[in-house]
């Protein structure tokens, strides 16, 4: 096994395991739900989105091991950031797992999220970890459902 697979499987038990910003935020002004059938991985992700910039983040719901982590990487990556920073981001990791954007060679902002950059080699997988991807965007956007399919 690589180095780097070793290095995604630790991260995607340990988030699995310990899901970050994994509770229903109170404070949410728009929240949407995640659902991928292919799977069976549901979601619902909170925002609180002030002046434009996503002042807190949370998800809740229940999936595959790659999905509870990415969306628990997602709130980590997203807290915090702009709402453009936030569809920079969306549009980066849909373009690295979908096999558009070669992390390595091309300029981004993933930093760790990169680690996922493996899925875009099982298809099936790909909604998965982009599932609260999806659903954060529709968030911001104000759309309160989104399907995979
Ligand atoms: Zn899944």
């Amino acid at each position: 096994m690589s180095e780097l697979s070793e290095l995604y499987q630790q991260v995607i038990l340990d988030h699995n395991k310990k899901p970050r910003n994994f509770h229903k935020l109170e404070a949410a002004n728009r929240s949407a739900e995640g659902y991928n059938p292919l799977c069976g991985d549901q979601l619902t992700v909170y925002l609180e989105l002030e002046d434009e910039v996503v002042k807190d983040i949370s998800f809740e719901g229940s999936g595959c091991a790659i999905s509870k982590a990415a969306a628990s990487m997602m709130t980590q990556s997203v807290k915090g950031k702009s709402k453009a920073e936030a569809e920079t981001l969306f549009d980066e990791f849909h373009r690295m797992v979908t096999g558009e954007l070669d992390e390595e060679s091309m300029p981004n902002n993933l930093g760790r999220l990169t680690i996922f950059s493996g899925v875009r080699d099982f298809p099936a997988r790909v909604k998965c970890a982009s599932l609260s991807w999806h659903t954060m965007r529709a968030a911001l956007h104000g759309e309160e459902t989104v399907s995979t399919e």
